[in-house]
């Protein structure tokens, strides 16, 4: 209690004690308000919010060789896409850091370095993309080129890639500012044709335009809820200067600009050897950044994206390890389902090729394995859990190849 009406006052604002407010009273004549509390709770909460993205920003900085480790537990395969991806992101690291420790007078500021991942579907673009922001544990939005269009045209704004990301960041601009966009099916917006005087190209060379001030990074006003359906939001800014930005398309036919680059080096520079030693299975290999450009992208564009590497289309076998070894590999999911209900479940060699042999045969990757496996899973999920007796489940080969003649198979052979 406060020893006399004039004494007791808040020791932080000097407010007097009244009945209207609660004051607490500490050691000795030590008291303070309700309000103060409150401010102080406030002031606590932004100090911590402060202190714990600072604290989160001290990441261990890993190396390349790390970087890869981490990679293979999730990618199968793509070895030099893994290796070019690890140093791109080392280097990321660094600059981050640089960036914060930078002195004034240090004139050497690190670029960033952009990725381009040139691979057909399905080949883990996307997953390489992926498993990086979860490494690097910072938030990560996926953007579809193809909805892009020029400000101002029917479509969506190319500020809305940074709407995502700071969606997945949950709204905390500082974390999104260090985020990664992965930018989808960049080879969608390619220019159309050679001649822009036919038709404005508004989704195509429009939105490369528009894309290259927030790649080089600057200040964005981003619409928060995104679209221009929210007419009276308000923007929010974003520097882009340090998201890193990973954009990944499969250049349908960009294997030929590749060839006749490659024929045209080989008949004017190299005729002794270099011919036999093509690969011409996977032109991919050998992409410069020329051959973005003959394919549509603007130069501009192509110099906004240091790091270009690709992803080679996967084999039989890459298949077979996609489903039964990554940390998360379906074969193992379906393991831990069972699992659950207290049920064995045992795939055998063949049934797995089968899996293969169907997702090569309809050309769907490792996108289809998924699918495929679902395919065949479905009767035993739906039985399973109700069958008290049993304790394990061997999938053979003949079994999977009943259950996908009975539906996928059927399904896409009507597609
Ligand atoms: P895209 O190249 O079209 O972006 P994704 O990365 O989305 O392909 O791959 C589709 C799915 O296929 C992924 O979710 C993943 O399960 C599987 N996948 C594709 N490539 C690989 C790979 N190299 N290693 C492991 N899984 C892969």
């Amino acid at each position: 209690m406060a020893k006399s009406v004039e004494k007791s006052r808040c020791s932080f604002c000097g407010r007097p004690e009244s009945r209207d407010e609660l004051f607490i009273h500490g050691i000795g004549d030590a008291l303070i308000c309700e309000t103060c509390v409150e401010q102080a709770g406030l002031i606590l909460d932004e100090e911590k919010k402060t202190h714990s993205s600072k604290l989160k920003f001290k990441f261990e900085v890993k190396k390349p060789h790390q970087i890869k480790e981490y990679l293979d537990q999730y990618v199968i395969g793509q070895e030099y896409a893994k290796k070019v991806l690890s140093v791109a992101v080392y280097n990321h690291y660094k600059r981050l850091q640089d960036f914060h420790q930078r002195k004034k007078n240090d004139e050497v500021e690190i670029e960033k370095s952009n990725i381009i991942i040139v691979g057909e579907t399905g080949t883990g673009k996307t997953l390489l993309a992926r498993t990086i922001a979860r490494m690097l544990d910072v938030p990560f939005c996926i953007a579809d080129a193809t909805v892009l269009t020029e400000a101002g045209y029917v479509g969506e704004d190319v500020e809305t890639l940074l709407t995502r990301l700071l969606q997945a960041a949950d709204y905390n601009v500082e974390a999104a500012e260090r985020g990664i966009v992965f930018i989808d099916e960049i080879d969608k917006i390619a220019r159309k044709s050679d001649n822009p005087s036919i038709t404005r190209d508004v989704s195509g060379e429009g939105v490369q335009q528009a894309l290259l001030k927030l790649l080089e990074g600057t200040v964005v006003n981003v619409p928060p809820q995104g679209g221009r359906k929210h007419p009276e939001q308000k923007f929010i800014a974003v520097n882009t200067q340090n998201i890193l930005f990973i954009s990944g398309g499969a250049f349908g036919g960009i294997d030929r600009i590749i060839a006749s680059r490659m024929k045209a080096n080989v008949i004017g520079f190299d005729r002794s050897n270099s011919k036999e030693e093509l690969d011409k299975d996977n032109f991919l290999q050998y992409i410069a950044p020329q051959d973005l450009k003959k394919f549509g992208l603007i130069p501009e564009l192509v110099g906004r994206f240091p790091v270009l590497t690709h992803l080679n289309p996967l084999t039989k076998d890459a298949l077979k390890a996609i489903l039964t070894e990554p940390k998360n590999a379906l074969v193992k999911q379906y393991q831990k389902l069972f699992k659950i209900d207290g049920i064995d479940l045992i795939f055998e060699e063949t049934a797995l090729d089968f899996v293969v042999e169907t997702a090569t045969e309809f050309k769907l990757g490792a996108r289809g394995l998924r699918s495929i496996m679902e395919s065949i899973m479905m009767d035993p999920m739906y039985e399973m859990p109700m069958s008290e007796k049993k304790s394990e489940l061997k999938i053979t080969r003949e079994f999977a190849q009943q259950k996908m003649d009975k539906s996928i198979a059927a399904r896409l052979r009507n597609s």
